[in-house]
């Protein structure tokens, strides 16, 4: 399985990252997951600097998406907001040190961040589980799938969604949201993008 963030870098290169990966290799996804995650060598292949990353959308509070978040204590993205739907606050690991650091913004329900860029609540995998619209065009997904049948028929549900049918009807409606020529950014499927089938499209 893969594990992925996805960064989306503005026009004034200021970045919203999404999701913050498997962390360092003490972890909390260490008991399941590869560590250490290469998320800071990642970023700086990518060319960007960990401090002009301005937002930091976790689309759920799973070890394998949350493990950069929070390191030795402190917040790894210094000068971030870190986004979070409260109904996932309650199981989130860093609530103390984002708390503590003035960086964790809590939200309930769609939220927009930037021109085109939506933070849009789906629901099911998790009870605050979140995914970013990009201008209509781009869905990163978080959990709302992590399989490719879920794209041929997005009904399947998955074994460790906490609420499998409310999953089930963020997955369609936020698919529906897309266009015919949208993407996918996901986390887990083995290709990082993938066109969204026509017949899911809006
Ligand atoms: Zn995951």
């Amino acid at each position: 399985m893969r594990f992925r963030c996805f960064a989306l870098r503005r026009p004034d290169g200021r970045v919203v990252l999404v999701d913050a990966g498997i962390g360092p290799a003490d972890a909390p996804s260490a008991s399941w997951a590869p560590v250490p995650g290469r998320l800071p060598e990642e970023l700086a292949a990518a060319g960007i600097d960990r401090d002009d990353v301005e937002t930091v959308v976790l689309t759920h509070v799973h070890t394998d998406h949350i493990g950069w978040a929070v390191t030795a204590g402190t917040p790894y993205f210094r000068n971030a907001r870190y986004l979070l739907q409260s109904a996932d606050l309650p199981r989130f690991a860093f609530t103390g040190e984002l708390t503590a650091a003035g960086q964790l913004d809590l939200l309930d329900g769609d939220s927009r961040l930037a021109p085109g860029i939506e933070v849009i609540a789906t629901p099911g995998h998790t009870p605050g589980h979140q995914s970013v619209l990009v201008h209509d065009r781009l869905l990163v997904t978080g959990d709302l799938l992590v399989h490719a049948l879920q794209l041929l028929q997005p009904t399947i549900e998955y074994a460790h969604e906490m609420d499998p049918a409310l999953a089930r009807t963020s997955r369609l409606a936020a698919f529906g949201k897309l266009g015919a020529a949208g993407n996918l950014a996901t986390p887990h499927l083995s290709e990082p993008f993938v066109r969204l089938p026509e017949s899911l499209a809006h």
